[in-house]
């Protein structure tokens, strides 16, 4: 199949607009940037059509994929119930990164949530996302645009390298604003429970719909509670290389980061390092990274699926990354690099 690549870098152009809409329309499958990272979007009503979006991802078919709307309005035919909170969350939050968990309704087929009666719902704030979602027919299913396993994409390149001649189209808006997934919050039982963190903290959330509950397998370090979230439950992000974090007070970070890497020189052994805009000159014997700033929270974010992309490019065995326990953003950052590094810390 022959990838046709729409750029809207600029804006929306509404000849491409139009076509990616009839290509939703009919079946087809269109990756396209939401300001979280880009998407690869198929009809959510359309059993068949979202049945491609596993197939072109090789994701477990019992891995529900979130439903995203333009309009408040739209909810109501793929909502079975819309509890008070919803509507709370949604005048705070939406257009934006949150994803609200609700029971579904008939409408939505068994192939896009997994086999689950619930349904994920977004209505993300990217005027690209919104204008595909209307040209489309108002319900697209969309997971992060890449091979299952890989790291989300942040860029059209990004989607070009595990999706060019996989899918119909892909919309090229740029680089994503925020480049970590949707918050998703559960509202089907009792108290809103997170399922995955995300740019929509937990304190954000509880301003909003007073006392919010943390899924526990997310913070805990034991492998048999189950997260409810099914995606959350496959090893995800994994670059080529082994990728160990380091954590604790920063100069004795670089320190064994440093021991590590000249240890590793003397075997013969290729060295990368995820550092900092402010550490990235304390290395040596390595290739290092910078991710971002620690003043600038955002930064770190949206560079960490694009840093471990760059890695798996080049030749280094072992990657130590330092620890990003910022305020806002650092439990979804760490919640993404942890599970990249298959929960290897080392702790100094
Ligand atoms: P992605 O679209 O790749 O960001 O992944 C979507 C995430 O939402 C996965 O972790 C899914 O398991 C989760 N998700 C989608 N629908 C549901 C649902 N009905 N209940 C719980 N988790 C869901
Ligand atoms: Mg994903």
């Amino acid at each position: 199949m022959e990838t046709v690549i729409e750029r809207m870098r600029d804006g929306i152009e509404e000849a491409g607009m139009r076509r990616a809409g009839e290509i939703l329309r009919r079946g087809g499958l269109v990756a396209f940037p939401t300001e979280t990272v880009y998407g690869l979007g198929a009809d959510a009503l359309d059993e068949k059509a979202s049945g491609k979006i596993y197939q072109a991802k090789g994701r477990p078919s019992d891995n529900p994929l979130i439903v995203h709307i333009a309009d408040w309005e739209a909810i109501g035919k793929i909502a079975a119930e819309i509890p008070p909170g919803a509507k709370l969350l949604a005048d705070a939050f939406w257009p934006g990164p949150l994803t609200m968990i609700l029971k579904k309704s008939d409408a939505v087929p068994l192939a896009t949530t997994g086999g689950l009666d619930t349904v994920a719902v977004r209505l993300p704030s990217h005027p690209v996302a919104r204008a595909l979602i209307r040209a489309g027919g108002g319900y697209v299913a969309a997971p992060s645009a890449n091979t299952s396993g890989r790291p989300s994409p942040t860029t059209a390149e990004h989607v070009a390298q595990d999706m060019d001649g996989v899918i119909d189209m892909i919309i090229d808006g740029g680089s994503v604003e925020i480049g970590l997934e949707s918050t998703i919050v559960d509202l089907t039982e009792g108290t809103p429970t997170i399922l995955r963190p995300g740019y929509i903290s937990r304190e954000m959330l509880e301003g909003v719909v007073g006392r919010v509950e943390v899924d526990h397998a997310l913070l805990s370090e034991d492998v048999n509670i189950r997260p409810k979230a099914p995606g959350m439950r496959y090893r995800h992000y994994a670059p080529r290389a082994q990728l160990v974090i380091v954590e604790g007070e920063q100069q004795r970070v670089r320190q064994r980061i440093n021991e590590l890497a000249a240890a590793n020189a003397a075997e013969g052994r290729s060295t990368g390092v995820i550092g900092t805009q402010e550490s990235r000159g304390c290395y040596a014997n390595a290739l290092v990274k910078s991710i971002g700033s620690r003043q600038d929270e955002s930064s770190i974010a949206r560079h960490l699926y694009g840093i471990l992309r760059e890695f798996d490019d080049s030749e280094v065995s072992v990657i130590y990354s330092e620890s990003f326990d910022t305020p806002q953003l650092g439990q979804a950052i760490m919640n993404r690099l942890i599970k990249a590094a298959g929960h290897q810390i080392i702790s100094v």
